[in-house]
């Protein structure tokens, strides 16, 4: 199958000006400084659900070091229960962490047709936190005239993370940001390890903490411990107004995510422990065991051509 060119290179320079980033609204002014904790008196969190993913927020913090003092950081937010949970615990985080950072959300509509921008801006508004809504209509645009999902079947994910990951890194340098959350969460992992082993011939899930290619931005993850199944049950506890991406593709049955997602949950009514070995696993790697060369510190000729990160 021929590769799919890449129109990454293609995008416009993301700048003040430019179409990709017109804001719908003008950005809400800055808001005052949040209490610490100090200085609120003794933090409490809502329920014992809420304390469960914010302390496997902390401890992937922690771990892998991602945040640090005097960070801006720019919350991706979608819409999705994820990524409103993300803003929740890093707006608690700030509250009680022992370094000081800022936050920024922003919300990228791809267009597609549909997607309720109105709603999650209401939202935003609540958080009284600095926000933007950002325009990028050129992502549905060229997916659709690139990989024509609905004529030739192909997956357009690959090519429309890429996309969306420009506009961002563009944005994040706009606004001084150091740090890029997004909302993975552990089930997001454990999916994308399968679908590496399986359809991309690599052996990768995504990391915690991810500087790009040219050093510019780095992306974290502070939700990589945190399981799927307790993001739903928090997303009802917040009533969150959930909005739908409103993509064609996603949830598709046939999407290889979808496949895996029905695979880990089968498996796990039979062995409940699954995801929880899982994540040991993917703490505990023996590379020796493994097949790459390079872990055995052999010289390889070419490195094999790696499949996009999915
Ligand atoms: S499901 Fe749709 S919006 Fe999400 S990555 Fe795939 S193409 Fe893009």
């Amino acid at each position: 199958m021929s590769a799919i060119p890449s129109p990454i290179l293609r995008l416009p320079i993301v700048g003040q000006n430019s179409p990709l980033l017109a804001p719908l609204s003008p950005p809400a002014p800055p808001p005052a400084r949040p209490l610490r904790a100090t200085e609120l008196g003794a933090f409490r969190y809502e329920s014992k659900l809420e304390k469960r993913i914010a302390q496997k927020v902390g401890a992937c913090a922690r771990e892998f070091g991602l945040i640090e003092d005097g960070d801006r950081i720019m919350v991706c937010v979608s819409g999705g229960k994820d990524s409103y949970a993300l803003l929740d615990v890093l707006l608690q985080l700030q509250r009680k962490a022992p370094v000081e950072f800022s936050l920024f959300a922003v919300n990228v509509d791809q267009g597609w047709p549909g997607y309720d921008t109105a709603a999650i801006e209401g939202h935003l508004r609540t958080r009284g936190i600095e926000y933007r809504m950002v325009r990028a209509h050129e992502i549905a645009a060229i997916v659709e005239r690139v990989v024509r999902p609905e004529e030739t079947g192909a997956t357009p994910c690959s090519m429309c993370s890429r996309l969306r990951r420009g506009v961002l890194y563009g944005l994040a340098q706009e606004i001084g940001a150091t740090k890029i959350a997004l909302g993975h969460h552990f089930d997001d992992l454990a999916e994308t390890l399968l679908m590496n082993l399986f359809f991309s011939g690599s052996l990768r899930a995504m990391p915690p903490k991810l500087a790009s290619d040219d050093g510019k931005n780095v992306v974290i993850r502070p939700m990589a411990y945190v399981e799927e199944s307790d993001l739903i049950k928090y997303a009802e506890e917040r009533q969150y107004p959930v909005v739908r991406c409103s993509c064609p593709t996603c949830g598709l049955p046939e999407q290889q995510r979808q496949v895996i997602k029905r695979l880990i949950s089968s498996m796990s009514e039979e062995h409940p422990g699954l995801r929880a070995q899982m994540l040991a696993a993917m703490k505990n790697v023996r590379g020796g065991h493994l097949l790459d060369k390079r872990l055995h510190g052999m010289k390889v000729d070419a490195i094999e051509p790696e499949s996009d990160q999915v």
